[in-house]
């Protein structure tokens, strides 16, 4: 397990590695940039680069860790890419229904071939599934994560590239924002938040502003009209008081009642 800066969340868990670019948001991409880096550094689950690679060894790590986590599943890939088979895929939902204790987060931007293997899931109650949505162009995957019978459906609006004017958050439990980072990062304005923010308001859909971005993202920070904006879906609040009642077999007293807590704060 690695421990991730990513705003979001608080681990990443990588059964799959490597990918290929699918559409404008994928122009800069991170993962690309880290996979290249850390083949370099011979580290040995990179050594092919980014192409998609499949880790059977690290398939059941969740399982072992035993304090309860929010973990972002395949950060350095896309779950529903096409080269990864089915077979795999389901090994990693099994993975996650039976490490149940973990909150796991999918981020895609492969909806429509999520749209096509979703019924043969059976969806954990602990999985949350988002899609990326990075201009008006592909706004059509927010249609296809509806359909699908997620605990928590999610957007990240990430890098927002364009305008979003009308927007229907139907069936979606939190939407992100944030601006691309790094050396060649592309611009947003802020007007485009804004609209989506106050379609968040509006339709009261719980709204996460991750940063501004930019070429140093440190100075260019997350505050929107002198704020952050870390809500969180509300329906985590529900899954939390459901699992309260339910103690992990394997955790001590207090450990549980860490993880009560967590899930119950949030
Ligand atoms: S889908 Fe994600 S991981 Fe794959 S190339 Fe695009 S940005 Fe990178």
């Amino acid at each position: 397990m690695a421990n991730s800066k990513i705003e979001w969340t608080e681990s990443t868990w990588n059964p799959v590695t490597g990918c290929t670019k699918i559409s404008l948001g994928c122009k800069n991409c991170y993962a690309e940039r880290m996979a290249k880096r850390l083949k370099k550094m011979g580290q040995p689950n990179y050594a092919n680069g980014f192409r998609i690679t499949l880790h059977e060894n690290v398939l059941e790590y969740p399982l072992h860790w035993k304090k309860p986590k929010t973990i972002f599943v395949n950060s350095m890939s896309d779950l529903f890419h096409e080269q990864i088979p089915d077979s795999f895929i389901f090994k990693i939902f099994d993975i996650m229904k039976q490490a149940h204790w973990h909150q796991f987060q999918i981020l895609t931007k492969r909806s429509i071939r999520l749209k096509k293997i979703a019924p043969k899931i059976d969806w954990p109650k602990n999985v949350w599934l988002g899609v990326s949505v990075e201009n008006e162009s592909v706004k059509f995957r927010i249609d296809d994560l509806r359909r699908v019978h997620a605990a928590i459906r999610f957007i990240s609006f990430e890098p927002l590239l364009g305008p979003f004017a009308s927007l229907d958050f139907d069936n979606i439990d939190w939407v992100i924002v944030g601006g691309e980072s790094g050396p060649r990062a592309r611009p947003m304005k802020k007007e485009w938040v804004i609209q989506i923010k106050e379609q968040c308001i509006v339709q009261n859909v719980p709204f996460f502003f991750k940063q501004w971005g930019g070429i140093n993202k440190k100075e260019t920070g997350r505050l929107l009209d002198g704020r952050t904006w870390d809500e969180m879906p509300t329906k985590l609040i529900n899954l939390g008081k459901e699992i309260e009642h339910k103690k992990v077999p394997h955790l001590t007293d207090e450990q549980n009642d860490d993880f009560r807590t967590s899930k119950v704060a949030i």
